[in-house]
C-alpha cells in the first residue's frame, strides 16, 4: 500500500518527527483523552509525584506515540520508548526499569504483544515500584527485590480487548483515541503545510482532510505526495484540483478509501453476496492478514457506515452497495 497508516521507512519517520506537536496546546482534536490528561498531569505536576499509568488505544496513527510524548515533556521529564514484541526477556525490561530517572514516562508500543514472562515482573513494577529479579544460577540462584523509582507507564494498543485483564486493571487512566473529524484534520493539514513551507489553500487542505481516512499519519504522508505532485505538474500551489489529481492517481478514491479498504467491500458484496461473512473468510478473499483487517482496514469502515460487524459476521451495508455502484438487494444490506 503506498499510503497506509503502518509505520513507514526512516526517511518518512523522520518527517513524522517534525511533524509531530511537542506540547498538549498543539495537539488537535480528541478533546477528550486531551482534558483528562490535562487535569491529571496539572495535579501530578503540583504533586511532584508521577503521574498514573496512561492507557492509549485505538487505530494506528491517531496519535498515540505522539500523545505519549507530549505527557512526558508537559510533565517535563525523560521519555523512555519501547514496544511489547522488542522486550524478549524479563531482563530487556528489567534493564530499562531500573535506569528511569524519578517520574519518567516509559512508553510501550503494541504493549498486547508483550510475553507472558515479561508481563510478569511489569505487574510489581506498576504497583510498588518494585522488580523481582534472578540472580545467580542453578542450586545458588536467588530472587532479590529491587527498588525503582515512581515512573509512569503509557501502553499504547490498537484494541483495548486484546490485553490481559490484570494489565488492564492496572491503567489508572484510560483513553480511546477517535478517528479526526474532517475539520481536525483540515487543521492538522494546514499546521503541517506550514511547516513543510509549502503553499496550500483552505480548500486544498479540505481536500486532503477529508480522503485521510480519519487519521493524521495518513493526512501528513498524503499532503507530502500532494506537495510533489503540485511541484511538478503545477506552480506548487496546493488547490482542491490539483490534490484531487494527486490523490486520484494515488488510488485514493473520493470518499478516501484505498484499494484495500475497495478491495475488502468488494470482496463481501460480491463474493459473500454482502455477507455475513466470517473474517478468516474475507482475509483468504482479499490475502490480507485477519489481525490487519480488523485493526487498520475495518475500523473506518464501520466508522462511516460501509461495513458492520455483527455475531454472524461482516455485514455490507447499502452505502457498501451504493459506493460500488451496485444496486442493494432488496430487503437485504441494512
Ligand atoms: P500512533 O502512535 O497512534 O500510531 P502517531 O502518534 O505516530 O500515531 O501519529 C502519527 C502522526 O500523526 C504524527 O507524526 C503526528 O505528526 C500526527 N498527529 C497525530 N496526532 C496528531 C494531532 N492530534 N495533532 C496533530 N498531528 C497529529
Amino acid at each position: 500500500r503506498i499510503v497506509s497508516a503502518a509505520p513507514a521507512s526512516p526517511q518518512e519517520d523522520a518527517l513524522e518527527r517534525a511533524l509531530r506537536p511537542k506540547l498538549l496546546d498543539e495537539y488537535i482534536g480528541q478533546a477528550k483523552a486531551r482534558e483528562q490528561l490535562e487535569i491529571f498531569i496539572g495535579a501530578a505536576r503540583k504533586r511532584g509525584e508521577a503521574l498514573d499509568h496512561v492507557l492509549l488505544f485505538g487505530p494506528p496513527g491517531l496519535g498515540k506515540t505522539t500523545l505519549s510524548h507530549i505527557v512526558a515533556a508537559e510533565l517535563g521529564v525523560n521519555l523512555r520508548q519501547t514496544s511489547g514484541p522488542v522486550l524478549e526477556k524479563p531482563k530487556d525490561l528489567a534493564a530499562i526499569l531500573t535506569n528511569l530517572e524519578r517520574n519518567d514516562v516509559l512508553f510501550i508500543d503494541e504493549i498486547h504483544r508483550l510475553s507472558p514472562v515479561v508481563e510478569e515482573i511489569l505487574y510489581p513494577a506498576l504497583e510498588d515500584y518494585q522488580i523481582d529479579i534472578m540472580i545467580g544460577e542453578g542450586p545458588a540462584a536467588r530472587s532479590i527485590k529491587l527498588d525503582l523509582q515512581p515512573f509512569t507507564l503509557v501502553g499504547a494498543t490498537t484494541r483495548a480487548g486484546m490485553l490481559t485483564n490484570p494489565l488492564r486493571d492496572r491503567f489508572g487512566i484510560v483513553a480511546r483515541l477517535e478517528f479526526y473529524t474532517p475539520e481536525e484534520l483540515t487543521r492538522i493539514v494546514t499546521r503541517s503545510a506550514g511547516l513543510l513551507n509549502a503553499p496550500i489553500d483552505a480548500e486544498g487542505a479540505m481536500e486532503i482532510a477529508r480522503r485521510s481516512r480519519g487519521t493524521p499519519r495518513i493526512a501528513n504522508r498524503l499532503l507530502r505526495r500532494v506537495r510533489d505532485y503540485a511541484e511538478v505538474k503545477a506552480d506548487g500551489r496546493i488547490v482542491k484540483a490539483i490534490a484531487d489529481l494527486a490523490l486520484t492517481m494515488l488510488d485514493v478514491d473520493p470518499k478516501g478509501f484505498d484499494v484495500m479498504d475497495r478491495k475488502l467491500l468488494e470482496a463481501v458484496v460480491h463474493r459473500f453476496d454482502g455477507g455475513p461473512v466470517g473474517l478468516d473468510n474475507v482475509a483468504a478473499a482479499i490475502g490480507e492478514d485477519a489481525g490487519t483487517i480488523e485493526d487498520v482496514i475495518e475500523p473506518y469502515l464501520i466508522q462511516q457506515g460501509y461495513l458492520q460487524r455483527t455475531p454472524r459476521g461482516r455485514i455490507a451495508t447499502v452505502a457498501a452497495y451504493r459506493h460500488l455502484g451496485v444496486t442493494p438487494p432488496r430487503g437485504g444490506g441494512s
